[in-house]
């Protein structure tokens, strides 16, 4: 890991208390707070715009808890939908438990998973932050590297209105999986690759009538055909497995195989009529990968830049949004001259033990729970997932973990 440069800097102020660098959804949520604390901060984001691309559409309830303090969440539920429980099923044998976040209702505001895109939070989080007196958010401004000197950062952007060097007494790396910030400092991201991509088709076919016992997020597990279907404001995604080793990429996505896949779901239509049905489909490679550390002096990782996992459960996203919430608070506590260098250390090791042991281990379980091959294992598990249904205490114990509010426990 690099040491810090040693001081050659002038006297000259520094630009920002923080420079965020990647405006994704962690990155604009933690700039966000930061400013709300009272910091000037400086966000850096290389694309044009929020990027649109299909990703995460489940907010857990800790997440819509501090989005509630940035004034995000009250919007984002009217454009979402609320899921009061969600679903393990069988392929074959259908719904084996409805799991409601009713049971939760003492231990959080919002006893609920939201449903919607991640482009649209990241979209109402630009705008706060534009609107933000203590706030600068850059565009088109790529970020090509950093060096640490004794008493600030310094950030290289290579484009946009900010081109030059930029100062600031932390720096804080948002900037995804293959994140620059990481690489600048020269901290490892080790892990593996999933042994299949997931494939995932988004449909306006209104699943909630066709199939009525469905819930909004339902996990159907199948040795062969496991998947999980998701509604959100814009329709219906459904998400399968696709083999590395058996399939390209191009057949993959080529209409054949979509309108085969579909047809798990929803089989017996003609292909003009499947065709119709289907939006879009795309396929991700997922990974399972976590940084060796979260923090080098004062440049921290948070968010995909600091953990990937596969989206089985909806944690992603979630949990960066959790690492730069809770590392934005202690930045702002160590303005106001308190010594905070401890707790940013402990900040650090739990944050990195929450992504290996609670975001990776969770996400992990899911997926091999779902696509387990052995009859008598997957007996069990189906006679696990339905003493849920009947136990208060062992459902509330497994909700507050699916749902996250577990993994921000001391
Ligand atoms: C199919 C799928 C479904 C998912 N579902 C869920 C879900 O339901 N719930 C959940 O919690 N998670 C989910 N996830 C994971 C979630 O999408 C990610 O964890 C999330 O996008 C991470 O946000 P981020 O801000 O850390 O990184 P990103 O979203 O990758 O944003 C990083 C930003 O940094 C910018 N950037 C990169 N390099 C630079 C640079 N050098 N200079 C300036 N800017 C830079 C990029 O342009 C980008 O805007 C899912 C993922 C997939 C693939």
């Amino acid at each position: 890991m690099t040491e810090p440069t040693p001081a050659t800097e002038s006297e000259a102020p520094l630009d920002a208390d923080v420079i965020v660098v990647g405006g994704g959804p962690v990155g604009t949520t933690t700039a966000l707070k930061l400013a709300h604390g009272g910091l000037r901060v400086i966000l850096l984001e290389g694309r044009d715009a929020t990027s649109l691309e299909h990703r995460a559409t489940t907010f857990h309830p800790p997440t819509l808890e501090m989005l509630d303090e940035l004034g995000l969440a009250e919007p984002l539920i009217e454009k979402g939908i609320i899921a009061p429980s969600y679903q393990f099923r069988d392929a074959k044998l259908g719904k084996i438990v409805d799991l409601e976040f009713e049971i939760l209702k003492e231990d959080t505001r919002y006893p609920f998973r939201l449903q919607v895109e991640q482009s649209v939070m990241t979209t109402m989080a630009n705008a706060a932050l534009e609107a933000h007196p203590l706030a600068e958010l850059n565009t088109q401004s790529k970020v090509t590297g950093i060096r640490r000197r004794a008493n600030h950062v310094e950030v290289e952007v290579a484009s946009g209105p900010r081109t030059g060097t930029l100062r600031a007494s932390h720096v804080i790396g948002a900037d995804g999986m293959k994140s620059t910030i990481r690489q600048a400092l020269d901290v490892g991201f080790s892990g593996h690759t999933y042994p299949e991509r997931f494939l995932v088709i988004s449909t306006s076919a209104p699943l909630h009538e066709l199939l009525p016992d469905i819930a909004s997020v339902n996990y159907v597990a199948d040795p062969v055909d496991w998947h999980v279907l998701m509604r959100n404001p814009s329709g219906w995604r459904i998400l399968f497995p696709a083999p590395f080793d058996e399939e390209t990429p191009e057949h993959l996505l080529s209409p054949e195989n979509v309108r085969r896949q579909f047809a798990r779901v929803l089989p017996g239509r003609t292909d003009d009529e499947a065709d119709a049905a289907i939006d879009w489909a795309t396929l991700y490679e997922v990974h399972r990968k976590v940084a060796e550390t979260l923090r080098v002096g004062n440049v921290y990782l948070v968010g995909d830049a600091a953990h990937v996992n596969n989206p089985m459960g909806g944690m992603g996203m979630n949990s960066g949004v959790h690492d730069g919430y809770l590392l934005a608070e202690l930045l702002v506590r160590g303005s106001g001259g308190v010594d905070v260098d401890a707790e940013l250390e402990a900040w650090a090791e739990k944050r990195r033990a929450v992504a290996l042991d609670f975001v990776g281990k969770e996400t992990e379980g899911n997926w091999s729970a779902l696509r387990d091959t052995d009859e008598e294992r997957r007996a069990a598990q189906r006679a696990s997932w339905q003493a849920l249904g009947e136990d208060d205490d062992a459902r509330r114990d497994f909700l507050l973990t699916s749902s996250m509010l577990a993994s921000l426990k001391d």
